[in-house]
């Protein structure tokens, strides 16, 4: 790792097999693999080419400039911007070959519209679906409790089949998370919207393996730093840990400015494979992680992967595995970014 502070790999065999799996869950409907916020912190170039590459149709993203840049590395792909767009931005998604979902009464001509309904989310959505113009290619809505209760999902699931019911076959209707691809056999329709699943990440916060799914990023850095704590000395800002007797303790080059959440105090992580408790103040730059006995400057640390999984950290700091991918800084200011794409995956 040496000039390297940390090093994110993304393993797009992973992603292939995700994507895999769930066009095995979702029967006839296509599979569209979201792939906003940087592909969940992933990657959104390599991670929507490998998932293309493995059966998905399309790729999702929130905003045009995410489309561009996506755009820019994959001129082929299917690729529907599914957040607000400004009426300036609308050129530029025409001459990009760009579809754009719309939740108001603004609908742009000559680019592909998908029409996003409202069926229970109570968020961005129209109340009841205007006459399609010529433009409209699809119909959407999102649920709000796919991973959480189902008889509300299946409520909108419901109330979305009666309303596309006079135009079905004749738009792609779409209402599927990762939750519902998974779980909710009902809610598949026409295409499906992935994203958390895609990642390997469990949209339940579970183990992502109960689900079939390989987690597709790892993070791994090393002790910069050992030392021994006398009884009474302590560790990191605040001075919120306390040597109770002679502690060894490892300074890891990774804090919040890296997306190690300042909540994950007390968290594991794996040194040289084994877990060890994460004590004091995450710091900005580094955080620092009691040790049972001395160890080398060098030693490998897994802060996530290797079995130890996002969802752990996601529990403890009170968040879901959503905010901590996507919070994961990988500047090649910060850290090192390996993309593995082992065909066999
Ligand atoms: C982010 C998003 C998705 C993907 O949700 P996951 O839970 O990550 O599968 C699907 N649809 C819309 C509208 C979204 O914003």
């Amino acid at each position: 790792m040496s000039a390297w502070r940390s090093e994110i790999t993304i393993d797009l065999g992973a992603v292939r097999a995700n994507v895999r799996r769930l066009l095995a869950a979702v029967g006839d409907a296509e599979v569209w693999a979201v792939v906003k916020a940087d592909g969940y912190g992933h990657g959104a170039v390599d991670v929507g080419r490998a998932a293309l590459g493995a059966g998905a149709s399309a790729l999702c993203v929130a905003t045009i400039p995410e489309a561009l840049e996506v755009r820019a590395a994959l001129p082929e792909a299917r690729l529907l911007v599914m957040g607000p767009t400004r009426t300036a931005e609308w050129g530029a998604a025409a001459e990009a070959r760009l579809e754009i979902a719309v939740a108001d009464g603004r609908v742009p001509e000559g680019i592909p519209v998908h029409l996003k309904l409202d069926t229970g989310m109570g968020r961005r959505g129209l109340s009841e679906l205007p006459s399609p113009t010529r433009e409209t290619v699809g119909i959407m809505s999102h649920l709000a409790t796919a991973d959480t209760d189902p008889v509300f999902a299946e409520l909108q699931v419901q109330r979305f089949r009666e309303a596309v019911a006079p135009f079905q076959g004749r738009f792609t209707c779409h209402l599927a998370n990762s939750a519902a691809a998974l779980r909710l056999p009902t809610a598949a329709f026409d295409a499906t919207r992935c994203g958390i699943a895609v990642y390997g990440l469990s949209p339940f916060g579970a183990d992502p393996a109960d689900d079939g799914l390989q987690p597709v990023l790892s993070w791994r850095s090393e002790l910069a730093l050992v030392k021994q704590l006398a009884p009474g000395e302590s560790t990191g800002y605040g001075r919120r840990y306390l040597a109770e007797r002679p502690t060894w303790i490892g300074i890891v080059p990774v804090g919040y400015a890296d997306g190690f959440r300042r909540h994950l105090t007390d968290t594991h992580v794996l040194v040289d494979g084994r877990r060890r408790p994460v004590v004091g103040t995450v710091s900005m730059d580094a955080i620092a992680v009691e040790l049972q006995s001395e160890l080398s400057v060098g030693t490998p640390v897994t802060l996530v992967g290797d079995g130890l999984l996002l969802e752990e950290h996601a529990r403890l700091a009170g968040t879901i595995n959503y905010e901590l991918a996507s919070g994961i800084n990988s500047s090649p200011l910060r850290a090192r970014r390996i993309v593995i794409d082992a065909r066999a995956g």
